[in-house]
């Protein structure tokens, strides 16, 4: 029996891992379905995680954290994790190599940003093509950059960049809009953001250093276009990782947001005693590192205690 399973080895798990284990508690395993560290191991940079003052790839800046959580006694399973569920009092965790059981549940296994699929993408992400404007709308400062989506995300994201960059062109498939009214007519009334609605990206271009800019339709006439753009941010939607959540009757083991995050109170609990999220994968996520990080450590000192309640 485990005293804490923690799953997903991204800035949020091995957070929850650093804490467990240094606040005296004995079984812990971490269980990662590849490399500990998840999502920002994929970017070429990070350089908004306060006191690291270097601009470190994303693989490197995550190394250590692993180094740290493991010399504390964090143990860790390279296994994917397919369902987690309540066994009496305590919990079941279902792998594809075996099952194991734990008086506690730290789950961060966070998400992924949709992608367009449109032609250049896979070439051009992270050397121009972002999906986080917090992350990289800073690198565009006094710049031109494209935003592709319609929904709320994507015009808060316009208006973000707005104060950045010296010009935002939007690009939606519809003229209507997903988002709230509200934030639609205040990007309207914005003098840097451009509209071009309805359009298609054909295709992402560029050249050795990155994007350059994209080839485009407008759908009521046909007509194609290129624009020369210095990056471009896509904005159509969230993948949460919340499938270990489905329980075999169809229900998830604690309450849900519609969107499919997990809710949780300031203390990472979910309703479920036990159990606690940490992460991307709660709702209102920040969707920064420094923040996973921060939960992950809440929802540690969060099991430490029920631990300690329920001996
Ligand atoms: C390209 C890119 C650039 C970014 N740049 C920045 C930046 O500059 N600054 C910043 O602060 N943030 C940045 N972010 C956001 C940041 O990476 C995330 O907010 C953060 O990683 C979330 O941490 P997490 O631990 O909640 O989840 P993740 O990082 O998503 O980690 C989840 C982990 O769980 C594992 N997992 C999932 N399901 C299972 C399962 N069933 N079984 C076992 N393991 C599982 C995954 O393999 C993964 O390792 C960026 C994100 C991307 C994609």
């Amino acid at each position: 029996m485990l005293d804490i399973a923690i799953i997903g080895g991204g800035p949020a798990g091995l957070s929850a891992g650093l804490y467990t284990t240094r606040g005296g508690a004995k079984n812990v395993v971490m269980f990662e379905r590849g490399m500990p560290g998840g999502q920002i191991t994929g970017s070429s940079e990070i350089e908004n995680y306060p006191g690291v003052k270097d601009v470190l790839s994303g693989f490197d800046f995550m190394q250590p954290w692993q180094e740290q959580c493991f010399r504390f006694g964090l143990k860790s399973e390279q296994v994917n994790v397919e369902r987690v569920a309540k066994k009496g009092e305590h919990f079941a965790i279902h792998t594809d190599n075996g099952d194991f059981e734990a008086r506690a549940v730290i789950v961060c296994t966070g998400g992924s940003p949709k992608r367009s699929g449109v032609a250049g993408e896979d070439k051009y992400y992270g050397r121009g093509i972002s999906t986080c404007a917090t992350c990289d709308g800073f690198f565009y400062k006094g710049q031109h950059v494209g935003v592709l989506g319609g929904g709320d995300t994507a015009l808060e994201e316009a208006l973000y960049l707005s104060e950045i960059c010296e010009k935002v062109t939007l690009f939606h498939r519809r003229n209507e809009f997903r988002a709230a009214p509200v934030t639609v007519a205040k990007a309207q009334s914005k003098e840097n953001i451009v509209f071009k609605t309805p359009t298609i990206i054909d295709e992402f271009l560029g050249d050795s250093k990155g994007l350059t800019g994209i080839r485009y339709t407008h759908k009521d006439t046909n007509q194609q276009e290129t624009l020369e753009l210095n990056g471009f941010f896509v904005f159509i939607g969230y993948d949460v990782n919340n499938q270990i959540l489905l329980q075999e009757d169809g229900s998830f083991l604690c309450e849900m947001s519609k969107f499919g995050e997990v809710i949780v109170d300031l203390n990472m609990k979910t309703n479920v005693p036990g159990l606690f999220v940490a992460g991307d994968l709660r709702i209102d996520a920040a969707k920064q590192v420094v923040c996973a990080a921060g939960d992950g450590a809440r929802a540690a000192l969060s099991a430490l205690a029920y631990l300690e309640h329920h001996k």
